[in-house]
């Protein structure tokens, strides 16, 4: 990869380096939503390059509170606008002199959801979750369903309920059956949990009855945030069979609000884990599909210290992201722009690195210490959730910022 250095001032540790250039949208004091990218502890604004003409695209297309119309202008043109940007803050003095303005600094800015997500799904695809959540419910000999090496198994989730880093939270109240008990009682979750994952988001739109192939399913991809999938356990263990996830779920699920771009990631990327049995024709695929994208989760409790609680990797993934879009649209399901896919939880291979609170407390039976000396199996209120990742080789760093949300008493 060529090396690229930057006139901004770009911290060493900084998430955001010139490599990334991730999409959002942002809005200030004096600035209304539109369409930003990050570099260092900044935004170059989009909106304001388009209207001075340095980038020959429509002003209202980027002066939005969402990222969708940008988007359906196409990998070329989004591509391509990355690397106007990119020219801008390297060699190019067009910016630095003549429009400075157009740097805002990120401390005085809001972050907003980045796409309006029509429709969310979510994935069960990483092995070692799933054996790990089996193991707990079936036991170790049945942990994997029999599905579960044929079919990227997914869920229908909730799109309204999708909240920006920054945004907290309210623990759900819902029906539950205690313990021993003959019949359900309705009560605010007593283990409300998150979920370490990723999520894509669709970049190009398909008809009704078309699939999309594996081979090209990168190009359906316009990129990745973090995503915490908030989960109320008790609620869910009560109401999952036979449909399964349902309002253990839905009350909320947190995105990080910079959307990493494939091409930012390229450099990162990794074979995934063998796939034995083989899979069904349409899911086989060619090339590194994975990627190397470090990640981890803090909890911190009110007033005290943040403690990281598992650091986990996207490359662990059994089943990459063109496969899920793959198998998706195999039945003619038709991809919107704007559509999110969760990866499901991520864990790793041992405990310290588990996604959720439910596999690293073990159900619940091996207490986590905070930095204030308190315990957790679950999360308490005012419990904040910090979840962060970064991908780094060859002293090139690309990273997603966090995402991160407190966890507020039932309403
Ligand atoms: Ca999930």
């Amino acid at each position: 990869m060529d090396k690229l250095t930057t006139w901004v001032n770009v911290p060493a540790d900084s998430d955001f380096s010139i490599y990334n250039l991730p999409f959002g949208i942002f809005s200030t004091s004096d600035l209304s939503p539109r369409a930003g990218i990050a570099i260092g502890n900044k935004i170059v604004d989009l909106a304001g390059l388009a209207r001075v003409k340095i980038l020959p695209i429509d002003p209202a297309i980027l002066e939005q509170n969402t990222l969708n119309d940008f988007i359906s202008l196409g990998k070329a043109t989004t591509s391509a606008v990355r690397a106007v940007v990119q020219r801008l803050l390297c060699n190019d003095d067009a910016l630095r002199q003549n429009y400075p303005q157009l740097l805002v600094d990120m401390a005085d800015a809001t972050m907003h959801l980045p796409v309006q997500v029509g429709d969310y799904t979510d994935f069960y695809s990483s092995i070692e979750h799933a054996t790990n959540i089996g193991t707990m419910f079936r036991g170790v000999d049945n942990a994997l369903m029999p599905n579960w090496k044929h079919i990227p198994v997914g869920y229908h989730g909730r799109a309204s309920s999708i909240i920006p880093s920054g945004v907290d939270i309210h623990r759900p109240k819902g029906q539950v059956m205690p313990k021993d008990a003959t019949a359900p009682v309705f009560q605010a979750s007593g283990r409300v949990d998150f979920e370490l994952e990723t999520a894509f988001i669709v970049g190009k739109d398909t008809t009704l009855g078309e699939n999309i192939s594996t081979k090209n399913a990168e190009d359906y991809i316009f990129g990745m945030v973090l995503f915490n999938d908030w989960s109320a356990r008790d609620i869910q263990k009560w109401e999952y069979v036979p449909l399964g996830p349902f309002l253990g779920k839905s009350f909320a699920s947190s995105i990080s609000p910079w959307i990493v771009t494939l091409e930012a990631l390229e450099h990162f990327r990794v074979a995934g884990p063998v796939q034995e049995p083989a899979v069904l024709p349409y899911l086989e695929y060619s090339g590194n599909k994975n990627y190397d994208i470090a990640l981890e989760v803090s909890i911190q409790p009110k007033d005290a210290e943040e403690k990281v609680v598992s650091r986990s990797n996207f490359k662990y993934m059994y089943w990459n992201m063109a496969q899920q879009l793959a198998h998706h649209t195999i039945n003619g399901c038709n991809m919107k722009i704007g559509d999110m896919m969760g990866s499901g939880t991520i864990s790793g291979k041992d405990e310290s690195s588990y996604g959720s609170m439910l596999e690293l407390s073990w159900a619940g039976t091996k207490p986590l210490t905070m930095a204030d000396g308190s315990t957790r199996v679950f999360l308490k209120d005012y419990d904040t959730v910090i979840m962060r990742g970064h991908a780094e080789k060859d002293g090139i760093r690309v990273g997603f910022g966090e995402v991160r949300s407190q966890v507020l008493p039932a309403l």
